[in-house]
């Protein structure tokens, strides 16, 4: 790890961003209708949402509903989690990853 060179360019200062976010990103995410757990999806940029350090989203390959995690400050996840539901509609299973890094699905209606 070269901590050095501060004065990168885009495309380091890209690399860096990626690898912030690998490392925050999950082992999996747990599908909230059929609680099937999948390694393959993908980072997603969320510049706007105050609060929130990453969000990562998937297709459930057991279902195909669209999942989605929020990680951040747990009231901004909160915040987030309403505002994208109403964006997007109940289509979407949300969740939040807790501090030991584990997605916990979002659980509606209870
Ligand atoms: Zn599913």
């Amino acid at each position: 790890m070269g901590e050095a060179k501060q004065r990168g360019s885009q495309a380091e200062r890209a690399d860096q961003a990626r690898a912030r976010l690998e490392g925050m990103r999950p082992a999996q995410l747990v599908c909230g209708a059929c609680k099937t757990a999948f390694s393959t999806f993908d980072a997603i940029d969320a510049p706007n949402l105050r609060g929130i350090d990453a969000v990562f989203g998937g297709q459930c390959p057991s279902c195909g509903n669209d999942v989605l995690v929020f990680k951040g400050e747990p009231q901004a996840v909160a915040d987030a989690m309403v505002a994208w539901e109403r964006m997007m509609g109940a289509d979407t299973k949300l969740g939040y990853q807790s501090r030991d890094g584990k997605h916990v699905p979002f659980e509606e209606g209870k």
